[in-house]
């Protein structure tokens, strides 16, 4: 699937260094804005979930020519501190930061919301898909450039179930309401320093974490059938928004939430043929 992405190249990162957060395989949303992010001359660090990921990812970070990479559990506070005392070690500083990691039970992605949220599945989903994105902003920022010297600027990737009610989507949207707010608070505190926080609204991809929403597949079926471009989310579209966020075309903007999903979100009735 990969291999079908068009990539402009070009120097908008030259000269730029950034940790990806979240590549699980090549299909992974992380990936394709590290492979835009590089075609653009970028030079990136990774952090991967865990031993059983590495064998996916260490060819993926291979082909681009990278070997800076960092197991990280994000639930971890030591694993935290030690990935973040990596980037400093070796790179002395950061320009930007891509956070596209989210997690919920596979018992939680179904069915009923209030029936099939757990305290302790609610926590874990707060803590992977929100918190983790507060504390690495953080640490980011610490090792980012002052104003003065350019700033930084950080992403994460939401989903429109944090707007709207979204079948299997549960718990995992009421946590990306949270990042959201997460998004403009941290765009609040760190917007003196010169440091943009935004977010971008990703339409339904086939990915791992769809696969893990009961019914995910039919959420891309009607992305194509009911989008304003009457299509599924390009990569392309999020690689070249994510882009735009994190190289000097997106100053300016700050504690934004961009929709990159052919038109889905701003559907009030999908138009539907007729009943005869
Ligand atoms: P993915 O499964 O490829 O990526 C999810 C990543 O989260 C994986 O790399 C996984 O290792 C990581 N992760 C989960 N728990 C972790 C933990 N405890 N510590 C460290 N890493 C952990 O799927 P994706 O679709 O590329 O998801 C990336 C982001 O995009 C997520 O925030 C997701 O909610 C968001 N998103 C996805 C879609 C979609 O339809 N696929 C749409 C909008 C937004």
């Amino acid at each position: 699937m990969s291999d079908q992405w068009d990539f402009p190249s070009g120097d908008l990162m030259r000269g730029k260094r950034g940790l990806v957060m979240g590549v699980a395989n090549q299909n992974s949303i992380a990936w394709g804005i590290s492979r835009q992010l590089a075609a653009q001359g970028a030079e990136l660090a990774f952090t991967y979930q865990g031993e059983t990921l590495e064998r996916r990812v260490r060819p993926l970070v291979t082909s681009l020519g990278f070997d800076f990479m960092i197991p990280l559990d994000v639930t971890q506070d030591d694993e935290m501190e030690r990935a973040f005392g990596e980037i400093k070690a070796k790179w002395g500083g950061l320009d930007f930061l891509v956070h596209s990691i989210a997690f919920a039970g596979k018992d939680e992605l179904q069915g009923s919301m209030v029936a099939n949220t757990s305290r302790a599945g609610f926590a874990r989903a707060m803590d992977i898909s929100v918190y983790s994105f507060i504390d690495a902003a953080n640490r980011a920022s610490e090792l980012m450039p002052s104003k003065e010297e350019g700033g930084g600027s950080i992403i994460c990737l939401t989903y429109l179930g944090a707007e709207r009610t979204v079948p299997s989507y549960n718990v995992m949207g009421v946590a990306k309401a949270g990042l959201e707010a997460a998004t403009r608070y941290a765009a609040r505190d760190l917007g003196k320093d010169g440091i943009r926080v935004n977010a971008i609204s990703a339409g339904a991809m086939r990915t791992l974490s769809l696969a893990g929403i009961r019914g995910g597949k039919s959420l891309m079926g009607t992305g194509k059938d009911w989008s304003f471009l009457k299509e599924n989310t390009s990569m392309e579209g999020v690689a070249g928004c994510a882009l735009y966020l994190l190289s000097p075309l997106g100053r300016s903007i700050a504690g934004e939430i961009i929709h990159v999903d052919a038109g889905f979100h701003a559907i009030g009735v999908p138009d539907m043929e007729p009943e005869s």
